[in-house]
């Protein structure tokens, strides 16, 4: 069979290897760690820098498609990957993703609304930027930010020195604070010939700037819902995306929808299309990597998720018996090594009569797991 070639070895690496075993395709995952989370799922695991170029074209060789769950490899590598498979995404794709700002001027010149924003290349630049934009704002550095990490609030008494601190260095981009009545996301695939499908709205709460529950068919209307739509397959069109991508929307106070950020993988807010749909975000990635056609994406029932951070094992072992207890209740684990206080060690999806019912019983397992 053909070999599905992974840059990147996180958890999300890991549902896509579950998802592309499950449809006898081999696997392997290219990263710097070992036994990880895509590593002990895969058929083969290469230890390499994402910057080794050799290593990289060699990995490429001896698989048939690329694709990735890191997103921050560098263009230099996905070129040299070209070379020898298919890269899907393409490089472009990722190399656009993965600074706000480039991201921040395609969407801009798709002409999809966003929070206004400006470049902030040096600390020079910023007060006349906080000025402009005005206060409150958030100040991003311009790559390698997640889960809120390298991005401040800047309030009228924010000390600029301090907050230009947190950007070691900059680059970095400043965004107009938005007042979110939810925040929402789209994930969308796309297939090798063009073909469109999504998920529908999900809505995300986050604790701490990291995402915490997720619950499928946010309820915001049918024009919305088409707005939300229409905006996910335009990033896939004018991106020219083969597999799956996320947009992050925030739905304001006057209901607006506005793109906060785009992923080139499936999403933590995704999850819950494992159980929750026919064919998952994970299989939707290798469908459309491969050049297969698209799966359903139609929600079975109501359903929800939300994610274990390492805090949860600070007590010891979590007690997994008290949240299965629920039979409407799925565990997921990735498989880490250390638990980490903010580290994502897996996640539970519930099933639900409703929406509410369904986050209900998402919360009550999680609650339940500190049982000792
Ligand atoms: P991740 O990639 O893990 O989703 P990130 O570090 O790339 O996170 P963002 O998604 O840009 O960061 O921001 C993290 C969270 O911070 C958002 O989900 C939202 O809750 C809040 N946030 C970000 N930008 C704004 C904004 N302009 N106005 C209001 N809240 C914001
Ligand atoms: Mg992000
Ligand atoms: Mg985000």
């Amino acid at each position: 069979g053909a070999t599905i070639g992974i840059l990147g070895s996180g958890q999300l690496g890991r549902m896509l290897a579950q998802a592309a075993r499950g449809m006898g395709y081999r696997v392997a995952t290219l990263s710097p760690g070992t036994d990880t989370p895509t590593g002990q799922i895969a058929d083969h695991e290469v230890v390499a820098d994402y910057d080794d170029l050799d290593a990289i074209a060699s990995f490429a060789r001896d698989v048939d498609v690329v694709t990735f769950e890191f997103e921050n490899v560098a263009s230099a590598a996905t070129d040299v990957a070209a070379r020898h498979a298919p890269v899907r995404p393409r490089g472009e794709v990722l190399h656009v993703t993965q600074n706000r700002l480039r991201e921040k001027r395609v969407l801009a010149a798709a002409g999809l609304p966003t929070a206004p924003f400006e470049a902030v290349d040096e600390f020079r630049g910023l007060e006349a930027a906080v000025a402009r934009i005005g206060t409150p704002c958030i100040l991003k550095t311009a790559g390698f930010g997640y889960d809120g990490k390298g991005q401040v609030r800047i309030d009228a008494g924010t000390e600029l020195e301090w907050a230009w601190q947190a950007m070691a260095g900059g680059p970095a981009v400043l965004e107009g604070f938005v007042d979110f009545e939810a925040e929402l996301s789209v994930v969308a695939a796309r297939g090798l010939d063009g073909e469109l499908v999504d998920f529908g709205l999900i809505e995300n709460r986050h604790a701490d700037h990291i995402l915490d529950v997720s619950i499928a068919d946010m309820p915001v209307g049918e024009a919305l819902e088409d707005d939300a739509r229409q905006i996910a397959a335009t990033v896939m069109e004018a991106l020219d995306v083969v597999g799956v991508l996320c947009v992050e929307l925030f739905l304001t106070r006057d209901g607006k929808l506005l793109v906060n950020e785009l992923a080139p993988r499936p999403h933590n807010s995704g999850h819950l299309t494992i159980e929750g749909c026919p064919s998952s975000q994970f299989d939707q990635q290798l469908r459309a990597v491969c050049g297969l056609p698209l799966g359903d994406t139609l929600r079975k029932a109501p359903v929800a998720m939300a994610n274990l951070l390492g805090d949860l094992w600070e007590g010891g072992e979590p007690d997994w018996v008290a949240a299965l207890s629920d039979p409407a209740v799925n565990l997921h684990l990735y498989g880490k090594a250390a638990a980490r206080p903010g580290r994502k060690m897996g996640h539970l999806t519930a099933f639900g009569t409703d929406r509410d019912d369904a986050m209900r019983r998402v919360m009550v397992a999680r609650s339940v797991l500190k049982g000792a």
